[in-house]
């Protein structure tokens, strides 16, 4: 295999998930037992130190028909409208008849707060009833997998190109880096959204390795793929979005300056040895010593006679499930908000969905799933807590 980003044929084994389900295909009664498993592996580049699955599973078979709705979840509704009001605010403030392309936009959640400042928007989105649900909503959205025959087909440049959590999905990785390059203005500016590598590491966040990404990258690593393309990151911050994401502010290679805070977190990932292959050997292991504390705990609750839930069945959880070989012998029910999923199963551990307030019973525990919305959970379920129902969080990072 050849390095997604690189090219380079030195790249080695570094965390072996096992055999797993494409995790984000809940499933029907009939499918249970008929999901197909892939390979979960994730190697190491040590050319250009990028971490990636040596296995991609087909993209017409991963985003054909998802259902994950960027507008369900509030904290997440609300990190799209300060991301649009920052952009506006720091670059385009005085800039009449701008406007904006969101690449993987979804229902349209991030495209209506930059309506609403006045831009002219255009959203691409790969799966048929998701874009369904934008252009009903008054977001213009084209049905399709963004690249550069796409870029070619619209013939236009726009002054933000938006791209939150998609670069670890694509298997076109050249091509829709050359798209975002030739759909971007001169003074335009590319808004790369990314789960930390870094972060994932020092969490534990292991759940946030699955088919869906191919890629996970630091800031070392992400411009390497950047840089071949003639663009580069001139600021970047930490955000605490899904655990910890980068939010990245790039543009044409050679027009802008790094800034300070960037610079201070490159050298942090030099200092802190981020990208060393060792590193995630040690994580490695770090993830196998969690499976067992995890198991401890939902054995030692279950011989007490304790009732344990599954919170949220956000596709990561499935990784972890599958993973640590969580079915119903510890969790009765996963408890989830998206009412697209109602009466489906977990894909490999089979657990039932259930909506979330829709069952006359409550757990002893709930073993949160989503964990990565800690600080909305909790303030969401005060009185379950106040009635003695424990939230276990199987991933804990400090900022959740
Ligand atoms: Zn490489």
């Amino acid at each position: 295999m050849q390095c997604r980003v690189c090219d380079s044929t030195n790249l080695e084994l570094a965390i072996d998930l096992g055999s797993q389900p494409w995790c984000n295909h809940f499933l029907k009664p009939e499918e249970v037992g008929q999901e197909p498993y892939y390979p979960l592996r994730v190697l190491y580049c040590h050319d250009c130190a990028t971490v990636q699955l040596d296995y991609t599973v087909k993209k017409e078979v991963m985003f054909g028909d998802h259902t994950y709705l960027s507008g369900v979840t509030k904290s997440l509704s609300q990190h799209f409208k300060n991301v649009a009001e920052e952009i506006d605010e720091t670059f385009f403030k005085e800039t009449v008849a701008k406007s904006v392309l969101d690449i993987g936009s979804n229902d349209g959640t991030q495209l209506k707060h930059f309506q609403a400042l006045g831009y002219d928007v255009l959203g691409v989105e790969s799966s048929i009833k998701t874009a369904k649900i934008a252009n009903d909503a008054g977001v213009p959205t084209l049905n399709e997998f963004f690249n550069l025959e796409i870029v070619k087909k619209l013939n236009r440049q726009f002054h933000v190109i938006n791209a939150a959590g998609v670069f670890f999905h694509l298997e076109e990785l050249h091509s829709v880096t050359e798209g975002i390059k030739a759909a971007l203005r001169e003074d335009g500016v590319f808004v790369v959204q990314f789960l930390y590598m870094k972060r994932i590491v020092e969490n534990l966040a292991f759940d946030q390795i699955y088919h869906e990404h191919l890629l996970y990258y630091n800031l070392k690593t992400i411009e390497v793929l950047l840089n071949r393309h003639g663009l580069s990151m001139f600021d970047a911050y930490l955000s605490p979005i899904h655990g910890g994401s980068i939010i990245g502010f790039v543009t044409h290679q050679g027009t802008k300056e790094p800034s300070d805070r960037l610079t201070a977190m490159r050298e942090a990932e030099v200092t802190e040895k981020s990208n060393e292959f060792t590193t995630y050997l040690e994580f490695a292991k770090r993830i196998e010593q969690m499976k067992k504390e995890n198991l401890a705990y939902l054995s030692q609750a279950k011989a007490a006679g304790k009732s344990i839930w599954g919170f949220g069945a956000p596709v990561k959880g499935n990784t972890l499930l599958n993973y640590f070989g969580i079915g119903t012998q510890y969790l009765d029910y996963l408890v989830e908000k998206n009412e697209l999923r109602r009466g489906l199963y977990s894909p490999g551990m089979h657990i039932p969905l259930v909506i979330e307030g829709e069952l006359d019973k409550l757990p002893d525990i709930y073993y949160v799933l989503a964990w990565n919305f800690k600080r909305e959970i909790l303030a969401n379920n005060q009185a379950l807590i106040d009635q003695g129902v424990e939230f276990y969080f199987p991933v804990n990072p400090p900022d959740a």
